[in-house]
């Protein structure tokens, strides 16, 4: 196992606490885990890798978390659901400062990797009027027409990462993630995405006796859903890769929402009476994600069923909500 110092910055997130995890499983120890949130709000927190709370908006703060560093998974930013971009772009768009700085340290310590957490949310909204979309490429991101605020930052991002790369020759590795879900991620204030949305919904409904359940929408549009194994599998596998652009990295399982309501009902054993509330955040009408591109590079897709990855996902929730 190499020695060389691994940094995962927004370690104390969802995807960045599984990412920690999964690099000691394999037996690394020179991790450096880093986010801005105290230690007790961290998802997952492990003693045995070097935890620093750091505000990565900071150009000094990204010195500091970069020094010695060989590899860097950038997963820091400000986001959540479809509830708080569509309500804090200007907040969304400052995320741009952490990559920004991180980019500018990675080449002043001369890093050897360097990865960036994009988002389908940077393709073009024509391509995703219709719930029968057609799964998205990724030349589909331009001419460009993102997700307003968090979109446009994550495409300005993954262009800072091309260029940096290009002049400054830092190895900058870019992924499109296609909506994670899994268990240790945020399921309830307002951040929280679909899939655990909907299972604290249907938690709710079952624990209270109130057989009713609020979704967003009308309940016809549709998403794919990738589970958190598969997005560590991917993002390690892009990071070591040569793919040089951006790539999508998510499931091409498409349901639609209701369909995802249902599969959280059979989990719990239970129907509920269903309310649409169609001025609730939705987001675009389709989305899905064609794999074509890392079939070809990797052999591989993104490919957990999302009943399976949904039924440990539930799991969790259900056990932090009855804790
Ligand atoms: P998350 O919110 O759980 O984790 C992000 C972490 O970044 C948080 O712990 C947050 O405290 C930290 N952070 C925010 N601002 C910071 C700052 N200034 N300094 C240091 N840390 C800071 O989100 P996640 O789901 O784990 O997402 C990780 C990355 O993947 C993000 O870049 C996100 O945009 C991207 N992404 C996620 C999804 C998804 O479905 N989860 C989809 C597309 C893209």
């Amino acid at each position: 196992m190499s020695s060389e110092k691994i940094v995962v910055c927004g370690a104390g997130g969802f995807i960045g606490g599984h990412l920690v995890s999964d690099l000691l499983r394999q037996g690394h120890r020179n991790i450096r885990a880093v986010d801005i949130k105290p230690f007790d709000e961290w998802f997952q927190r492990f003693p045995e890798v070097e935890n620093l709370q750091l505000d990565l908006q900071g150009k000094q703060a990204c010195q500091k978390a970069l020094a010695d560093s060989a590899i860097v998974y950038n997963l820091a930013a400000d986001m959540g659901g479809m509830g708080f971009i569509e309500n804090n772009k200007a907040l969304c768009m400052l995320s741009v400062l952490i990559n920004t700085h991180l980019l500018m340290a990675a080449r002043e310590v001369g890093v050897k990797r360097y990865f960036y957490a994009s988002s389908a949310c940077v393709y073009n909204a024509d391509k995703q009027k219709d719930p029968n979309v057609t799964a998205l490429k990724e030349s589909d991101a331009y001419p460009a027409m993102p997700e307003d605020g968090y979109g446009w930052e994550k495409l300005f991002s993954e262009r800072m990462c091309r260029h940096f790369r290009e002049d400054f020759g830092i190895q900058t590795r870019v992924a499109r993630y296609h909506n994670v879900y899994g268990p240790h991620g945020t399921y309830e204030g307002g951040r929280e995405k679909a899939p655990a949305a909907i299972c604290r919904k249907v938690i709710e409904a079952k624990l209270s006796g109130k057989h009713e359940i609020e979704i967003w929408g009308d309940g016809h549009q549709t998403r794919s859903f990738m589970y958190i194994d598969d997005c560590l599998k991917g993002t390690q596998a892009i990071l070591n890769s040569d793919i040089l652009e951006p790539i999508n990295l998510g499931s091409s399982e498409m349901v639609t929402i209701n369909q995802l309501v249902d599969i959280v009902e059979e989990i719990a054993g239970i129907k509920l009476t269903r309310r649409y509330n169609l001025n609730a955040p939705k987001g675009v009408n389709g989305r899905n994600s064609d794999n074509t591109l890392i079939k070809q590079y990797l052999g591989w897709e993104p490919n957990i069923p999302l009943r399976e990855g949904m039924r440990k996902t539930y799991e969790w929730i259900y056990k932090e909500m009855t804790a």
